[in-house]
């Protein structure tokens, strides 16, 4: 089978289905609301919080605003996720090293990157 076949039959299609729907109800976007721009050859609606069944929840976009975007809250989404698992005890309890590092990521279920990244301040830059 194909690679991209069995996604399209799952939550693709549903995704692909919901944008229709965004375009029938709010219309075919002429202005990029990020960057302002009239002139862009193609715009988007750009989906704003995961909420893919509100058509509120989109905002128009031209195609490089919308990438930027995309690649912008995929970054974000993904560093809360690794920040929401732990609380600053945690935290300092890395910090303090006092076990190899595959201890740490045993017990926070984190990988070696994230782990050192948190020893080396990179993350977590509030905790102290
Ligand atoms: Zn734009």
């Amino acid at each position: 089978m194909p690679k991209g076949e069995k996604s399209w039959k799952g939550n693709d299609a549903g995704l692909i289905s919901l944008h229709r729907m965004v375009w029938r109800k709010k219309g075919k976007p002429n202005k990029c609301e990020v960057c302002g721009t009239e002139t862009a050859k193609k715009y988007e609606w750009a989906n704003l919080s995961g909420n893919y069944a509100d058509v509120n929840d989109y905002k128009r976009m031209c195609t490089i605003c919308h990438r930027k975007y995309d690649d912008h809250s995929k970054g974000y989404r993904g560093k809360m996720n690794i920040m929401a698992k732990l609380t600053d005890e945690q935290v300092r309890d890395i910090r303090r090293k006092e076990h190899p590092q595959k201890y740490y990521v045993d017990k926070y279920k984190m990988s070696v990157s994230q782990i050192s990244d948190i020893t080396r301040g990179l993350a977590w830059r509030h905790v102290a």
